[in-house]
């Protein structure tokens, strides 16, 4: 396979945002993982796909949420905007992330992009130059792209048809 790189997000990505428990203060204490999710993650360790987790919302509510399901060691980053001061689609997220990774502009054609928001992940993925593919598991958000900077590269409907999408554009590319 080609040497991917795999930035994810997490809610109604990886985790059933309808499953998610809060404190009072709106912290996230625990939820529960979208059926596939786990075995994605298995499956990239095993393929040696490094993969960084991108997502909007509070450091300690992720952190609660991957400890509680034994998953925080999948990801080599963790790129939380409550740490970068700013939500997907802004640069600064993936900028971040591409940094955190250890790569650069150079590598931008062999990273993935995976989320469920065309407003946050999808536009922000195409305009950072990476390969965007939406998953529509969930219709909570917007999944229907309503401006070309909204298409995805590919669409999925679990998280498993990721792996899918790797292998398809790996025989399609040089
Ligand atoms: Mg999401």
């Amino acid at each position: 396979m080609k040497e991917w790189i795999v930035f994810l997000d997490s809610g109604d990505t990886l985790v059933d945002e309808t499953t998610q428990e809060f404190d009072e203060r709106g912290i996230v204490l625990r939820a529960q993982l979208i059926p596939g999710a786990r075995e994605l993650l298995e499956t990239l360790r095993r393929e040696g796909i490094p993969v960084a987790m991108v997502a909007d919302g509070q450091a300690e509510s992720f952190r609660n949420v991957y400890r509680g399901l034994g998953l925080e060691s999948y990801f080599a980053q963790r790129i939380y905007s409550s740490d970068v001061g700013a939500e997907k689609p802004s640069p600064l997220m993936f900028e971040t992330a591409l940094r955190a990774m250890g790569l650069t502009d150079a590598d931008k054609g062999r990273i993935v992009m995976m989320g469920n928001h065309v407003k946050k992940d999808i536009i922000g993925a195409n305009r950072f130059g990476i390969t965007s593919v939406l998953i529509d598991w969930s219709h909570r958000y917007p999944t229907v792209p309503e401006t070309p900077d909204e298409t995805p590269d590919f669409t999925v409907h679990t998280p498993l048809g990721l792996l899918d999408v790797l292998r398809m554009a790996d025989s399609s590319q040089k």
